[in-house]
């Protein structure tokens, strides 16, 4: 017996490292479970102790895996990401290890051990080089995980319908429905059968009083793999070019920049296809699952029953079932959304990331995570290639492709032949002096919309702002109506009559009088989608409008569904956000409105040119993609700003020639870092004075700027005051050190955000 040793215990709270006795030679990584005042939690072993506290020290409840589960390349991405990010192993282990995947200690050796035999007599190191060997695939441990029954693609989703809770249903009926309500409706149906403990014909019952649903994960994924299975693609000259120039022997990062329809997922999947072929695996990032059934489709076709999917939509038991397929290598190519770049995939031989100039692959709350940085390191760690691939590349990555660092590879045409759209510019200012008063569809997009609807053919209009009014304002005494809790303006929703924060989710009927001045004179300002969906109703009502946006689409499902129709042709004009400018085709799509391009040019943010330069040109290509050809008319106060100029031409390398002196000029990325800490705080002062402290500590770091502490953009959340504080350098080295000089402490009351994109909120 091996005794009891002071180790510190890392745990996914906003605590510092704690110090629990527990066996000798526990290795790094490995999970435990200890007791907190509050509970039972899970923590991950940092390492013996040299100096542990003066005190009694508890010992921990249980080992819980008998060897660092994941792939020992993770763990290294895992460490380089926790120190860039400042940010303990829990919560990045979080990402791609969910607490519910378990390790049967029953599992027998080879040599007819079991592992708890090895665990009760602490031969750690011993299980330590099993778990190598398990690794690299020299030792098969087939049943190490529970719930077996899990795993595989052909899994049962079963879903509690809309149908209200009927008055009468029997006992084992009961059990089922309430086990479904304790985890949000849905759950895998082995898994229901284990914790309702009843049989299958229950569920038949309840399936036929349309009580529950079952659904198929596979036809979740694939709700149209007919078309592309089959199809024979032969490779035009310059995906050819592109696919011999990707070695896949060893790291190399490569920027695929080509127009939407290029063929650039063709490139990817024969790229795939060569590393499959090696024996290696695929991991193959997109910014959002829901909207790429096509790609899904198209992949399973190509490679039937080797794909599995990480979707940030996906349910706790879903996502489980997916890591333990991984981690029992049951599926060689894995797709998913930003924390897939954490997935725990051995033997990594490609890594792909689509559209890589998403805001979505960074995350916005902690761990701030930017997944196709972590890609790149991940190819480094892996060895292998990483292909970005884009039609309006992030500006970093262009940059990085420019001056040699990344290989460019272009695809410069449509190979299904296919030409590009023809945008008209319509110059709201004339319109003003020519109509007196705003005007929201100019006279050309009224004249096309009706042709459209004419010929049967579908009109996408894009409006980036959601609600019915952005704001109302008092005539009277000209004060808009601010969030009690928040420094920005209320948003009118009409379906609901109320005033609603985007910010905190503050709502409240609208007043009948300003509550500043007392005067009757309220009046909303800047219509939303919602306020375009009823003027364009009034305006055509027999056509069928769908709006699309984060309101109309909160309910799981509901966008891919709204898709989904818009695609089988029943919907006639699409109205929506920045929600409608991804994936998707739209066959009989041949008019792309954009209301009023100039929303996204006016927030303080040096990448509003380049986010609004993305967006538009990313919605123009909607139009027109299949047979048909397509035409945008695009309306705006500022036909002469360059982000409109380049995306009207829709070339991208103009508006990066113009954009990137700017960025030069003014120190900003690519050609500098940046981070930005934020802190929170009662009042003011107290936001203040935490950045202030952290300003005096960093002022020794040389070739660093230091831009603040000052107010947020948005000065006040939930009646939180905050402040904020950017460090700037030409190098990253700086932003490091700053890192190492002043430590971020968990749980603190400053936050960080490296390499941040948005400075907004
Ligand atoms: P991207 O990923 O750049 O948007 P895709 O790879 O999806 O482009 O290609 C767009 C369409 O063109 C798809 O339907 C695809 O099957 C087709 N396509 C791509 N390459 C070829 C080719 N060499 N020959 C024929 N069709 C192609
Ligand atoms: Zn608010």
């Amino acid at each position: 017996m091996s005794k009891l040793v002071p180790t510190r215990i890392e745990l996914a709270r906003p605590l510092p490292p704690l110090t629990y006795l527990a066996p000798e030679g526990l290795p790094a990584g490995l999970r435990v479970r200890v007791k907190l005042r509050t509970g039972a939690v899970v923590g991950v072993v940092l390492g013996p102790d040299p100096a542990p506290p003066n005190v009694k020290l508890r010992p921990i409840d249980a080992v819980v895996d008998p060897f660092p589960l994941l792939p020992p390349k993770l763990r290294d991405l895992l460490a380089f990401a926790g120190g860039y990010y400042a940010c303990g192993l829990p919560h990045l282990m979080a990402l791609c290890l969910p607490s519910g995947v378990q390790v049967d200690w029953e599992t027998v050796l080879p040599d007819g051990q079991r592992l708890a035999e090895l665990r009760d007599a602490n031969e750690w190191s011993r299980l330590e080089a099993l778990g190598e060997a398990w690794h690299v695939g020299e030792l098969p441990l087939p049943g190490l995980f529970h719930r077996r029954s899990l795993r595989g693609a052909g899994v049962t989703q079963v879903r509690r319908t809309e149908l209200p809770h009927p008055l009468r249903v029997t006992a084992t009926q009961a059990k089922v429905l309430k086990a479904l309500e304790g985890s949000e409706g849905v759950l895998l149906e082995d898994d229901l059968l284990e914790v309702a403990q009843v049989s299958v014909s229950v569920l038949s019952t309840l399936e036929k009083n349309g009580l529950i649903e079952r659904v198929r994960r596979l036809d979740l994924l694939s709700q149209k793999r007919e078309e592309s299975a089959n199809k024979q693609i032969i490779l035009n000259e310059e995906q050819q070019r592109a696919l011999t120039a990707v070695d896949p022997s060893g790291f190399g990062v490569y920027l695929l920049f080509g127009v939407t329809g290029s063929g650039k997922t063709e490139v990817y999947i024969d790229l795939a296809e060569k590393v499959l072929a090696q024996g290696r695996r695929v991991l193959w990032l997109v910014p959002e699952i829901g909207l790429t059934p096509r790609l899904l489709a198209r992949l399973e076709g190509r490679f039937p029953g080797k794909v599995a999917v990480g979707h940030a939509g996906l349910n706790i038991t879903e996502k489980q079932a997916d890591v333990m397929r991984l981690l029992n290598d049951e599926a060689p190519i894995f797709v998913g959304v930003r924390n897939a770049v954490l997935a725990p995939l051995r033997n990594v031989g490609l890594i792909i990331v689509d559209e890589e100039q998403e805001s979505s692959y960074k995350s916005e709350e902690h761990p701030r995570i930017h997944a196709r940085d972590l890609a790149i390191k991940r190819g480094q760690l892996e060895g292998c290639p990483v292909v970005l691939g884009s039609a309006t590349p992030s500006l970093e990555s262009w940059h990085a492709a420019r001056n040699g660092r990344y290989r460019l590879l272009k695809l410069t045409q449509r190979p299904a032949g296919s030409v590009m759209p023809t945008v008209k510019v319509v110059d709201l200012r004339e319109c003003y002096k020519t109509e007196r008063k705003k005007v929201t569809f100019s006279p050309l997009l009224l004249k096309a919309l009706k042709e459209t609807l004419e010929k049967g053919q579908q009109a996408m209009l894009l409006l980036n702002r959601r609600g019915f009014e952005n704001f109302w304002m008092c005539r009277a005494c000209g004060k808009p109506l601010d969030c009690p809790h928040c420094s920005i303006s209320l948003t009118y929703h009409k379906g609901s009559y109320r005033l609603r924060c985007h910010l905190c989710g503050f709502e409240s009927t609208p007043p009948e009088v300003c509550p500043a001045c007392g005067a009757e004179h309220l009046r909303g300002v800047g219509e939303g989608t919602e306020q375009i969906e009823d003027q364009l109703q009034a305006q055509f009502p027999r056509a069928r409008i769908l709006r699309l946006d984060r309101d109309t689409t909160q309910r799981r499902g509901s966008l891919e569904a709204g898709l989904l129709a818009a695609e089988k042709g029943e919907v006639d004009i699409l109205v929506g956000t920045q929600m409608l400018a991804k994936g998707h085709t739209f066959p009989k799509l041949t008019l792309v409105g954009i209301l009023n391009a100039d929303l996204g040019l006016k927030v303080a943010d040096f990448r509003a040119a380049e986010r609004t330069f993305h967006l538009l040109t990313q919605v123009a290509g909607r139009a027109g993609r299949a047979e048909l050809s397509g035409h945008v008319i695009l309306q705006t106060y500022s036909p002469d700003h360059p982000a409109i100029i380049h995306a009207v031409a829709q070339n991208f390398e103009a508006f990066a020639e113009e954009e990137l002196p700017y960025r030069q000029g003014m120190a900003y990325p690519p050609f500098a870092s940046m981070s930005l800490y934020r802190s929170e705080g009662e009042t003011p002062e107290d936001a203040l004075k935490h950045l202030q402290d952290l300003k005096v500590k960093l002022q020794t770091i040389s070739d660093l700027r230091i831009l603040g502490p000052l107010e947020a953009p948005v000065a006040r959340v939930k009646d939180r005051y905050r402040m904020q504080l950017i460090l700037k350098a030409w190098t990253r080295g700086p932003l490091g050190e700053a890192l190492r000089v002043a430590p971020m402490a968990p749980g603190g009351a400053v936050t960080l955000d490296r390499d941040p994109l948005n400075f907004g909120a």
